[in-house]
């Protein structure tokens, strides 16, 4: 089956934003990003230039020409309704913010044609708490990458009730077309497969760190050495980016709560924001 998906638009160019356009342009679809200033798309241009060199670093099968031509395709917007009005489908991945994923998908409401598909890629919200503002029911559900989504290519796709199973088809379709592995999930679960997994992992690690039973490294060799996998829980946490970790923390217990303040204070107020930024619980330059 073909997800007769051609172009793409992707809301928000951060860190899984840019991943995901970059990805879709490798795969050969028309791919717009858009972001809401020109100084976030030059942010998110230096974002797509260290991906590309990330990418040809890593995939070694790689044809460079191609990879810097579909990334040099990739066109930037920040008008909403410059960048929506073709797309088949538009892939939301704007902060993770209950209210300003709300105000998104009204604004996208009044833009994007009829027929255009509307997927989130929230970690930790559900469909059905964003679906009353996409004015198209059938045609919106989750679509959920992991960070580093050339190798850790998994796609979550989790719809509504309300969502057609014909479009779910059709995005898991599309999800193979860009190099993913679909994971369809059979109902709405907060966190999809993967999270349900890690959160509870990566709060276990932050409690250890917050009551100094281990420092961050201690904590991830053991996990390491133990179960083979190749990170620990604070290598993730860098990975995955101390904005989102922060903004997973903060709304969570008491326990988390001090957790993210933590990492305010000593992370995120110095920039220190995980692999980003170079340096986070490790250095990275
Ligand atoms: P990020 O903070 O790196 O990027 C968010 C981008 O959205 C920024 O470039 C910002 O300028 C832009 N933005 C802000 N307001 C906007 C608006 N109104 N319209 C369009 N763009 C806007 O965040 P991120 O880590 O890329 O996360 C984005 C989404 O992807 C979240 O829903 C998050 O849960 C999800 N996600 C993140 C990861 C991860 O590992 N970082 C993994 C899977 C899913």
């Amino acid at each position: 089956m073909s997800s007769s998906f051609e172009r793409v638009t992707v809301l928000g160019a951060g860190v899984l934003g840019m991943q995901i356009a970059f990805q879709t342009a490798v795969h050969g679809f028309a791919v717009t990003s858009y972001d809401v200033s020109d100084e976030a798309v030059a942010q998110a241009r230096g974002r797509l230039d260290a991906i590309v060199g990330q990418y040809l670093g890593e995939v070694r099968d790689a044809d460079p020409d191609a990879v810097r031509a579909a990334a040099a395709g990739i066109r930037f917007e920040t008008d909403l309704a410059a960048a929506v009005a073709d797309a088949d489908l538009v892939i939301e991945a704007v902060p993770e913010s209950l209210e300003l994923k709300r105000g998104v998908y009204r604004a996208l409401a009044q833009v994007a044609p009829e027929r255009t598909v509307l997927a989130t890629n929230s970690s930790t919200l559900l469909p059905s708490d964003l679906v009353e503002s996409t004015g198209r029911p059938e045609r919106f559900l989750a679509l959920h990458f992991a960070n580093h989504i050339w190798a850790q290519n998994t796609a979550e796709i989790m719809g509504t009730s309300r969502t057609d199973p014909a479009v779910a088809d059709r995005v898991a379709a599309f999800a193979e077309e860009i190099g993913m592995v679909p994971i369809r999930l059979r109902k709405e679960q907060p966190g999809y497969v993967l999270n349900s997994l890690l959160v509870p992992f990566l709060d276990a690690a932050a409690g250890l760190f917050m009551k100094d039973v281990a420092d961050p490294a201690t904590i991830d060799a053991t996990w390491r050495i133990a179960t083979g996998a190749p990170l620990g829980p604070f290598q993730i946490f860098d990975v995955v980016g101390l904005r989102t970790a922060y903004a997973v923390s903060i709304a969570g217990n008491a326990e988390s709560r001090a957790f993210a303040a933590r990492l305010q204070r000593d992370y995120l107020d110095r920039g220190l924001l995980g692999v980003e930024s170079g340096e986070g619980f490790y250095t990275y330059r």
